[in-house]
């Protein structure tokens, strides 16, 4: 109820909930504390998560912030809001986003805006960037989002929370709506270290609706965070990357709050030494070859046919296709349905995809070498700090290349996690990023939560 109130009175102003369910989280409260009284809650009975829009969720609409999606109810759950309703959560609504999860401030949603709490005349990042506002807001206690090339992490330090993007295959992607079906992660927003500890062991695991879910153990992330409690972090070695550290353009506030960080670590005991990460240089090119691609593919089944919007005027198949697809999609979503398409085409996929994933590897091999000689590896989440809300203007190339310092980890299969680390002076939150090896969230984790 209070979390409900709050939206009433607030949500006028931020724009995270695309839909708010008061109905539905009113009756999942109340069966959660039957279930509390009887002594038999889960880890989150009763707690309100909130939900990007590109989860689906059985009888509650799942828009993809798109016009295309506007009216579409699901008629199934996603694995992970399954896992979180078992393990007890309540969900008051679904989180605006970049239409389709493509753009880095929410501003590509077609459907609202949205607005940074610490600053409203800021977008939040994105594009999970519902998901970021609200908990920041404190209009929900944890949030999902997903990151394929950094929806995640940038939102999360653009709004002051934290947010892990999980190892790809940690987390079932089923009733995930696909954008790059390689790169996709679903992962936790929250408010503190722990409890996104908290989120990650509830919603991970495998899945046998989910091919690429590997059957691993899920680690006690919670424990396993405090297991050296007392010790700070002797014996942990921390990756700086010279790729991360001297790139060009990075905003001088930032690089003074994650330089902090790099002090408040080694102060805690870790020892930090140079790596190198030769092929970062080629990550935006490739991403921007490969999420388009998959994009291109995944959307070819939005027809007019089998979901959401049918708009046809003219005769026949095409006239169908031509007018669902021209109104349906937003300009973001068509750039890249068009960019994917041409890479994919005959006689172009060797030149563009397959020398995408070839440089996808050297990336990957690069982490490889350097995790060799360190735990885990730091660096900023994204290069500023949340910008003025029209200021992007219509400069597609200025967003993509403000992917820089996350879109590796998604190229990768890494985890990578954003944490608060500091505040610009005029306020704005600053967000360190980790990286670990494969299946090392417990790391991240351990180290993150000295920075709570
Ligand atoms: N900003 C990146 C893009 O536009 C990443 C988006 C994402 O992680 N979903 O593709």
């Amino acid at each position: 109820e209070a979390v409900l109130d709050r939206i009433a009175a607030v949500d006028g102003k931020v724009g995270a909930y695309i839909t708010v369910d008061n109905e539905g989280a009113l009756a999942a409260a109340d069966a959660a504390d039957a279930r509390l009284a009887k002594g038999e809650g889960g880890p989150l009975t009763g707690l309100p998560v909130g939900l990007k829009d590109l989860l689906c969720t059985k009888g509650v609409k799942t828009t993809c912030a798109s016009k295309m999606l506007e009216h579409f109810v699901p008629t199934y759950d996603a694995t992970v809001v399954t896992k979180l309703k078992a393990a007890g959560a309540v969900f008051p609504g679904k989180l605006n986003m970049d239409e389709f999860a493509m753009g880095s401030t929410t501003e590509h949603s077609a459907l609202q805006t949205t607005r940074n709490p610490w600053d409203l005349t800021r977008f939040p990042g994105g594009s999970s960037g519902g998901s970021a506002a609200a908990v920041a807001a404190d209009l929900c206690l944890a949030s999902l989002g997903s990151d394929t090339g950094g929806s995640i992490r940038q939102p999360a330090s653009h709004c002051g929370i934290v947010g892990m993007k999980p190892t790809y295959g940690r987390v079932s992607r089923y009733g995930l709506v696909a954008f790059a079906s390689s790169l996709d992660q679903i992962g936790p927003m929250t408010k503190s270290v722990e409890d996104c500890a908290l989120m990650m062991e509830a919603i991970s695991g495998h899945d046998p609706k989910d091919s690429t879910s590997v059957p691993k153990e899920v680690p006690a992330y919670r424990s396993l965070m405090k297991e050296d409690e007392g010790k700070g972090l002797s014996g942990m070695t921390v990756g700086i990357p010279a790729e991360y550290w001297q790139a060009e353009g990075v905003d001088p506030e930032v690089m003074a709050s994650v330089t902090e960080a790099k002090a408040l670590l080694e102060s805690l005991g870790a020892r930090c030494v140079p790596v190198s990460l030769p092929h970062t240089e080629y990550a935006v090119a490739a991403y921007y070859v490969i999420a388009p691609s998959e994009a291109s593919s995944n959307l070819a089944r939005y027809d007019g046919v089998r979901y959401g919007i049918s708009e046809r005027e003219g005769e026949g198949l095409l006239a169908l296709y031509k007018q669902t697809r021209s109104e349906g999609f937003g300009e973001e979503v068509k750039r890249r349905i068009i960019i994917g398409t041409y890479a994919l085409s005959s006689g172009y996929y060797d030149a563009y995809y397959k020398k995408a994933s070839q440089v996808r590897t050297l990336i990957l091999d690069d982490f490889t070498k350097a995790f060799q000689s360190c735990d885990f590896i730091i660096s900023p989440a994204a290069p500023s700090p949340a910008g003025k809300i029209g200021e992007e203007g219509d400069d597609p190339l200025k967003m993509y290349l403000s992917d820089i310092f996350t879109l590796s980890a998604n190229l990768a299969g890494i985890p990578g996690m954003s944490v608060p680390c500091g505040f610009t002076g005029e306020g704005l939150p600053v967000g360190l990023q980790l990286l670990g090896r494969h299946f090392d969230e417990a790391t991240l984790l351990k180290v993150a939560w000295h920075f709570e």
